[in-house]
């Protein structure tokens, strides 16, 4: 891999917060971002040097998106990977598409996890309605059902506590192919990132400790606290092993539930993370900063923390309303993504505190 220069341009597919901080990071470093995505109004076009609005799964248009990049990442792992295909001959895709298949798949994540000695929650897969009982029987009530795509947020996601709970479940996630999770225990959530880089140089943050409401992330902490800091290694272990065997090139992102078992893991994300927003200020180099460095084939940035303590809350749906108190609190790191009309559930900003 040669390492692009400043000046390089760097594709990335999707519009949302995560590529509008990862523009941010380029443009401080001297790179311009080409930002894909369906979206006419998206906020990382805002603070991008070019936009292309058009399709995922528009070949024409990703094709002459390619032609006008050096390499190319994406912050959304929804995005249909045969197109992916024919663009990647012309223009490298870091992370690699093979990335990009593990994460979009509940069911293979976790498998891709277990074959490499991780632990994951029982579940079965359920591809129609006429599956659904078999699996649930075998990993127990209560558990959730996930759809295997698409699922962020808590979205595509029913808690069945029964037998007679099934259908209306199966009905609620759209009848779409799923999984059926065993409901764990657990202690506390944290999440592993590392950043890796073409010659293998693995750099870990600080594990986070992730506190959710309704399926949703809702603040996460530094430092984690001795039960996350006791299962923090063996996560890693698994992490820098899925990494490796993935030859993977940016920021990649495992959550684990800690339970009395040790770490549990339970999803990947091929990218940069909610639980690592707290790096732009809280580390001496971001999840921004390192992925642009990966991609780029740069050396990594140091992933020390700055501070003793460092606490992210993010703001959901209406939270961001009071954003005059916010920015009247002279220790607050305000993040607000200029997402239009607050909707329940949505992610409109994110504030850090860091305590020294
Ligand atoms: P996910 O979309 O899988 O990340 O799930 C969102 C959140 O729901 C998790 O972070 C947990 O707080 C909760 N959750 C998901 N799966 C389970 C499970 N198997 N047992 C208990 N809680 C879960």
């Amino acid at each position: 891999m040669t390492t692009l220069p400043p000046g390089s341009t760097i594709g990335i597919l999707g519009g949302g917060q995560l590529g509008k901080m990862l523009a941010i990071a380029a443009a401080q470093m001297g790179y311009r971002c080409h930002i894909y995505a369906p979206e006419e109004n998206s906020i990382a076009a805002e603070v991008a040097a070019e936009f292309t609005c058009a399709p995922y799964d528009d070949v024409a248009a990703l094709s002459t998106f390619a032609d006008n990049c050096d390499v190319i990442t994406y912050e959304f792992e929804n995005v249909p990977v045969a197109p992916l295909r024919v663009i990647e001959a012309g223009t490298p895709i870091r992370p690699n598409i093979k990335a990009l298949e593990i994460a979009q798949d509940r069911a293979g994540e976790k498998r891709f996890a277990s074959e490499l000695g991780g632990q994951t929650a029982r579940f079965a897969v359920i591809r129609d309605r006429q599956e659904a009982d078999a699996a649930f029987e075998k990993v127990g009530f209560p558990a959730i059902l996930k759809t295997i795509r698409m699922g962020y947020d808590g979205k595509g996601q029913a808690r069945v506590s029964e037998p007679a709970a099934v259908s209306a479940g199966w009905a609620q996630i759209g009848g779409q192919p799923a999984i059926a999770e065993a409901m764990v225990g657990f202690d506390a959530e944290f999440s592993v990132i590392l950043a890796r880089a073409s010659n293998g140089d693995i750099r870990f943050w600080d594990s986070p400790c992730n506190r959710h409401e309704g399926g949703i992330l809702a603040r996460s902490s530094l430092p984690a606290g001795p039960l996350i800091e006791g299962q923090q290694a063996e996560a890693r272990r698994l992490a820098a092993a899925a990494a490796a065997a993935l030859e993977y090139v940016g920021v990649m992102t495992m959550e684990f539930f800690a339970t009395a078992d040790g770490p549990l893991f339970n999803e990947m994300a091929p990218r940069v993370h909610n639980s690592g927003h707290w790096t732009i200020e809280g580390a001496a180099t971001s999840q921004f900063e390192n992925h642009i460095r990966a991609v780029c084939d740069l050396p990594l940035g140091a992933t020390r923390l700055t501070a003793e303590r460092v606490e992210m809350e993010n703001l959901i749906g209406d939270q961001a309303a009071d954003w005059g108190g916010l920015f009247a609190d002279d220790d607050a790191h305000v993040h607000l993504y200029g997402k239009g009309t607050p909707q329940p559930g949505r992610k409109m900003g994110h504030v850090t505190r860091l305590y020294r």
